[in-house]
């Protein structure tokens, strides 16, 4: 009953010239209709014309960050309506990325997804545990409070346009990938707090993505796991080839 959604982080990747071809190719392979949902994320400057290679397919388009605020003196920053403007129809945030690199925490994410669902945007929220973590017996305690500090005054309502990602920081962009019973563990988890949160209802309708290393040849016994709902994908996104083969398992 929940729809598969494959989603593609291209992070600071590719040049103009790359991005749109890989927007073309994968637009060429999904078509106007799919039993997936596939969302790519180019880098910002982008967006517009990786909006036009995508054409009139079914492939959305996503940005990787927001700003919370709606316009201003915010120097180097994007807001959710201008993404809105270049077509984008969602919007990753909470990406350990910007958790670690630049100190964004659960307060500013919660802005952000919060600034995101007003200004219209699909929001897809990251949590994920260091290796520290996890070999500490931490996992479902941290994606836990990132959950609930993330969506934070969220209504279940508001829930029906957020996926959550789980993406290990110890899986992502180091091959090492969650084994499908791992990461099946965490997302049953997740699920768990979705319905003490927001209700059974909210909970089992709202998408879990797994991601961290998911590539074709392991991507479908991920996807095979009863709360493993979809993939975020970096690496492999970078790839015609690559991506359409992971949302083939979808
Ligand atoms: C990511 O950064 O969202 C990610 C999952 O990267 P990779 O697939 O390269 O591990």
């Amino acid at each position: 009953m929940r729809k598969t959604f494959i989603a593609g982080n291209w992070k600071m990747n590719l040049s103009k010239q790359q991005a749109t071809d890989l927007a073309a190719a994968i637009a060429a392979s999904i078509g106007t209709g799919t039993n997936v949902d596939v969302a790519v994320c180019p880098p910002f400057g982008y967006l517009d014309a990786v909006r036009g290679a995508l054409g009139d397919s079914a492939v959305r388009l996503g940005a990787q960050n927001l700003n919370a605020n709606e316009s201003g003196a915010f120097t180097g920053e994007i807001s959710g309506p201008m993404l809105r403007d270049l077509g984008c129809e969602l919007v990753i945030v909470g990406h350990s990325e910007r958790r670690e690199l630049f100190g964004e925490c659960d307060q500013l994410v919660n802005l952000k997804a919060k600034a995101g669902l007003k200004y219209g945007l699909h929001v897809i929220l990251c949590v994920g545990e260091t290796l520290e973590q996890r070999e500490a017996g931490e996992t479902n305690r941290i994606v836990g409070s990132q959950v609930l500090g993330s969506l934070a005054d969220i209504s279940p309502e508001q829930m029906s346009n957020v996926t959550l990602a789980y993406e290990p920081i110890w899986a992502i962009g180091t091959g090492k990938v969650a084994t499908p019973q791992q990461a099946e563990e965490v997302h049953s988890h997740l699920r768990d707090i979705l319905t003490q949160q927001f209700g059974d209802e909210v909970a089992q309708q709202t998408r879990i993505q797994y991601g961290g290393s998911v590539k074709p040849g392991n991507a479908e016994e991920l996807l095979a796991q009863p709360n493993i709902d979809g993939a975020l994908v970096g690496g492999a996104s970078l790839e015609p080839e690559s991506f359409t083969g992971i949302i083939g398992h979808g």
